[in-house]
């Protein structure tokens, strides 16, 4: 049995939390391999000093030295802090380098690489928190593990075949050994062995593409909730825990707004059946929420909500443009360049309507503005909207459902500005403005969700 644990910001955030995190991992049966984030503010820390770069680069070293020292030196006992700093100061040395590294400042994936530098020293902290409480534990990078990733900078995807041949090399023979992993989310290495990141909350993923590579039995993200619940209980604050979900329910709620987990997690791990829990590492008695391919149905009419907020509505007019699919092919490919997330795509007569991320609409009208007048005649946009996804047993079998949902709506005061139904055989999502999501989320969470 190979289980891989993944542990996030808050989970590895202080050096009580990372002495819990030391009992779950030598808790836990079998042969384990760990995944860990940044303690929790290091990423945001990194990224902000990276824009103070180079004037604030002393300070931004010295305080996040500081801050890594000060949790292991309450960690460790003075022998093992002695063979932490070693491997401190080396990578400390790597992270100067890169810091002082002008030619490199210029380049696309230089934020990767800086935002990257938490994980490497998290990782550290916990390997040897581990060998100190007598576990055999090594921290590995993801260049010494060989998880590859390919794409744009910030939103890297990793290359699963080729982790999976680099990580059966390179890893298996310690889990094979008895020895824990400790490995570094959040990012992947290119082709040319510099960093790339898989965009903000990442490390699930990366557990998710470790999982994968090392064919796991079982992949266990331990968060700061006591599951996947019902919707964000920081904006519905009596939100109950799900037992049980199908990979699709997570995925659609993960796609669409839940931050508990990273929107590419589930891809990884459905593909190789590996089921996936989720767990409170603050509440290790808790069972969690597990994740797999099939579980009972339920009559009730929906198991969680999710919103993603900041989104903005393009829409396209051109005569009866229903008619003409080459010029629709020619407008998503303008908007999809540089590769854009298309949230929802709503289509009538003379219109294609597009959801996207606000701060992509800047691009994505210069893009348009090189197609022809003969391909448009007018674009709208309509900024200030957020995405509700509902997911739910019986959404699309059930007769009523939406009309339910949607006179739910009209009780928040909310204008519906787009709809997407049938597209998933587990959710129904819809626009509405940003003003007044939250009201939305509250009454039909309040209405149709029973929970567990
Ligand atoms: P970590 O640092 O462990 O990766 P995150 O902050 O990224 O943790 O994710 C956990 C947070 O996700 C929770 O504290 C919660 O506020 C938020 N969240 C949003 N939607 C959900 C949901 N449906 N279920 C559980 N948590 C959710
Ligand atoms: N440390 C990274 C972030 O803050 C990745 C993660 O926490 O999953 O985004
Ligand atoms: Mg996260």
């Amino acid at each position: 049995m190979i289980t891989v644990m993944k542990f996030g910001g808050t989970s590895v955030g202080s050096p009580e939390a990372l002495q819990r995190v030391v009992k779950i991992i030598l808790n836990e049966e079998g042969k384990k391999i760990v995944v860990v984030s940044a303690m929790s503010g290091i990423t945001n820390f990194l990224v902000k000093g990276a824009e103070s770069l180079p004037d604030g680069k002393t300070d931004l070293v010295k305080k996040f030295e500081q801050m890594h020292i000060d949790a292991a030196g309450q960690l460790l006992g003075a022998e093992q802090m002695g063979k932490f700093r070693k491997d401190f100061d080396i990578r400390m040395e790597k992270f100067r380098e890169i810091l002082e590294d002008r030619a490199a400042s210029e380049g696309p994936y230089y934020i990767d690489n800086i935002s990257s530098q938490g994980e490497r020293f998290s990782s550290l902290i916990l390997c040897h928190a581990l060998r100190e409480a007598g576990a055999r534990s090594v921290a590995l990078t993801s260049e010494d593990c060989g998880i590859y990733a390919e794409g744009r900078p910030l939103s890297g995807s990793a290359d699963l075949k080729k982790t999976e041949s680099m990580m059966t090399i390179k890893v298996k023979p310690y889990v094979d050994d008895g020895v824990i992993p400790v490995i570094t989310g959040f990012y992947g290495v290119k082709s040319d062995g510099l960093p790339l990141t898989f965009g903000r909350g990442g490390s699930d993923y990366s557990a998710a593409v470790v999982a994968n590579a090392m064919n796991a039995d079982l992949l266990e993200i331990w968060t700061d909730v006591d599951g996947f619940m019902s919707a964000d209980p920081r904006i519905i604050p009596d939100a109950v825990k799900i037992d049980e979900m199908n990979f699709s329910e997570a995925a659609e709620l993960a796609y669409f707004g839940a931050k508990v987990l990273h929107p590419r997690t589930i891809e990884p791990v459905r593909i190789k059946h590996i089921p996936l829990k989720v767990r409170n590492s603050f509440k290790p008695e808790e069972p969690g929420t597990i994740i797999h391919h099939l579980r009972k149905p339920r009559d009730d009419m929906l198991r969680s909500v999710a919103l993603k907020t900041d989104l903005s509505i393009i829409a396209i007019n051109s005569a009866e443009i229903a008619f003409y699919p080459d010029m629709v092919a020619r407008i998503i490919e303008k908007i999809a360049e540089n590769e854009v997330v298309i949230y929802s795509i709503s289509t009538s007569l003379s219109t294609v309507a597009f959801l996207v991320h606000s701060n992509d609409v800047k691009s994505i009208l210069s893009r348009l503005n090189t197609l022809g007048p003969e391909d448009i005649d007018r674009i709208e946009v309509k900024n200030d909207v957020a995405l509700v996804c509902a997911v739910g047993d019986n959404l699309l079998s059930k007769c009523g459902v939406s009309a339910e949902i949607f006179t739910a709506v009209k009780e928040a005061r909310a204008n519906v500005e787009m709809i997407s139904e049938g597209a998933s055989d587990v959710s129904l999502n819809f626009v509405v403005p940003m003003a007044r999501v939250t009201d939305v989320v509250k009454i039909l969470h309040s209405k149709y969700v029973r929970g567990g």
